[in-house]
């Protein structure tokens, strides 16, 4: 039987590494991001993996092109079995300076977006008895860091929306787990270094070292296959015990 999973954000870092990984194993994709190569992104992956993908690049902002976005997976694959909320975004700035836009921006797509995604597959996952939700949360859905106020906020609030997912979803054999990374090297981060690069006066590399990955006992990045090797394993059939619960993938950060 082919799986269909849905990946948020999955033209583009860390989604993209899953959705290659669902690929591989023989799931159907459908891809999402607002990468404007994202339709060849989805054939390419098609091809080398012989499996089906489709391409959408609905704004997570707007509620109504989360639900089309579902709706048009449901119609070409026929099941959702596996939603990946993934897609994300970062706005770094003191509180006193941090724009009411970028806090609504920020809650919408890394908190929100999740909620109606997760709504709008719901019926289809109880009617097939079959349903896994994961969330890429963050190590910020466990622990602070100054200046990310929005971002931190998302992210345990994506750890609060997980252990509801994971009680209303019991009974029905849908699950719902968190992935929490530390520092991953996406585009994400790479706008980060160069950001705090100039904002403190470091080479990029001293931002690396010094900055970001001071709070992780490993001083290295996470390898993105790590994360799309975790989702698969809560993805699967036999993981229907696990849920409600969030998996960190953090170098030791939280360990501290
Ligand atoms: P990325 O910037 O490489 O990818 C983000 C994806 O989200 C892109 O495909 C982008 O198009 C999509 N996206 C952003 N805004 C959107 C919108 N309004 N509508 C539709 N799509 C939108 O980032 P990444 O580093 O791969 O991050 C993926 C997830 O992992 C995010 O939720 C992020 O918070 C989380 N995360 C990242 C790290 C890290 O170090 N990179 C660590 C922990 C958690």
């Amino acid at each position: 039987m082919t799986r269909t999973a849905l990946i948020t954000g999955s033209t583009s870092g860390i989604g993209y590494t899953i959705a290659k990984a669902f690929a591989s194993k023989g799931y159907n994709v459908m891809f999402h991001g607002l990468e404007t190569n994202g339709a060849e992104i989805a054939r390419k992956v098609a091809e080398e993996y012989n499996v089906k993908t489709d391409f959408s690049n609905a704004n997570l902002m707007h509620p109504e092109e989360i639900e089309k976005l579902v709706t048009a997976t449901l119609e070409k694959f026929e099941t959702i079995d596996t939603l990946i909320n993934n897609a994300g975004i970062q706005y770094v700035s003191p509180l006193e300076e941090f724009p009411l836009e970028k806090w609504n921006a920020i809650i919408a797509i890394n908190l929100t977006a999740a909620f109606i995604a997760s709504k709008a597959v719901w019926t289809s996952m109880k009617k097939n008895k079959f349903g896994r939700i994961i969330n890429i949360s963050s190590v910020h859905g466990l622990r602070a860091s100054e200046y990310k106020s929005a971002y931190v906020s998302a992210k345990h609030g994506m750890i609060g929306l997980t252990k509801v997912l994971g009680l209303e979803g019991a009974g029905s054999n849908i699950t719902c787990n968190a992935i929490c990374p530390g520092y991953v090297k996406t585009p994400l981060v790479e706008g980060q270094i160069k950001d705090q690069s100039k904002a403190h006066g470091l080479t990029e590399e001293e931002i690396v070292q010094k900055v970001m990955l001071k709070k992780q006992a490993v001083k290295e990045f996470i390898p993105e296959e790590k994360i799309s090797e975790l989702a698969l394993f809560l993805a699967a059939e036999n993981s229907s015990a696990i849920t409600g619960s969030s998996y960190t993938l953090d170098g030791g950060w939280t360990a501290q």
